[in-house]
């Protein structure tokens, strides 16, 4: 008796021990101003570095679902939704002016074991290196108001990966991370061909734009089909932070792979 109740505890032990060893933590914070999440550090290769592209033959199923020009006070809560239902973590690279007005979507970004971004302040092309410092400054703020966390990541609007922002980015240390597979759902399209053009053929590794923010009802409906039909596939969502880091392991198991990487420095 006593050996089974010593087995059952040393078992209990065992299990909260590698739960506690698991990225996210069971419990949401308890106290402090600080929303304390799993927080994956930038693995150094990629910090002040252009991501346009997967690294090649990294085998894991694993993609980053990223969403961009959020929050919203209709869609984000919609996508926050059905990502928790499928146990699904993404990216939302924010505007600053809509950072500022919803802090509490934030929050909610972050209690749910997601990243955010900076996507600039007002999605405007800047041509000065003070007003792009300026439009990355006061989204960070914003973001860290709310939120408490840094800011490490960068998406420039439109994707325009020469520009200003993205060149201030690149030196204060962001990774910039453009996408490799488009919903193309900035487009008037019907949730079905969104989600058929995530779901077309993806590979280990892909990073996917889509869009979070007003208009953008048929990305959420959109979602669920993809999460289904992707999961049916193997696969599974993770953060930006998660899957550079994910890279980052395979890249060093295969110092070979290493030459094949596609991401490059400004
Ligand atoms: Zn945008």
């Amino acid at each position: 008796m006593m050996r089974t109740a010593a087995a059952a505890l040393a078992l209990l032990s065992a299990s909260v021990g590698v739960s506690g060893l698991t990225a996210r933590p069971a419990d949401p914070p308890t106290s402090g101003p600080r929303i304390q999440q799993y927080i994956p550090p930038i693995p150094a290769r990629y910090q002040g570095q252009l991501l346009t592209k997967r690294v090649r033959h990294f085998p894991k199923k694993l993609l980053a679902l990223t969403f961009d020009d959020g929050p919203d006070p209709e869609i984000t809560p919609r996508i926050l939704k059905t990502l928790e239902e499928h146990n699904a973590y993404a990216t939302f690279f924010v505007r600053g002016d809509n950072a500022e007005r919803h802090p509490e979507l934030l929050k909610q970004i972050i209690a749910g074991g997601h990243e955010i971004g900076d996507h600039s302040y007002s999605h405007e092309a800047v041509n000065s290196v003070d007003a792009a410092k300026e439009e990355l400054r006061k989204t960070d703020d914003a973001i860290r108001r709310a939120t408490g966390r840094d800011v490490r990541l960068f998406r420039p609007p439109r994707g325009v990966k020469n520009c200003e922002l993205a060149r201030q980015a690149l030196k204060a240390g962001y990774v910039v991370a453009l996408w490799t597979i488009s919903s193309a759902d900035s487009r008037p399209i019907g949730p079905d061909v969104i989600a058929s053009n995530v779901i077309h053929t993806p590979n280990p590794g892909d990073i996917v734009i889509m869009h979070d923010g007003e208009g953008h009802a048929a990305t959420t409906d959109a979602l669920p089909k993809v999460l289904d039909a992707l999961e049916k596939k193997g696969y599974r969502f993770v953060t930006l932070p998660e899957l550079m880091g994910e890279w980052d392991r395979w890249l060093t198991q295969h110092p070979k792979g290493a030459s094949r990487t596609v991401f490059r420095t400004r």
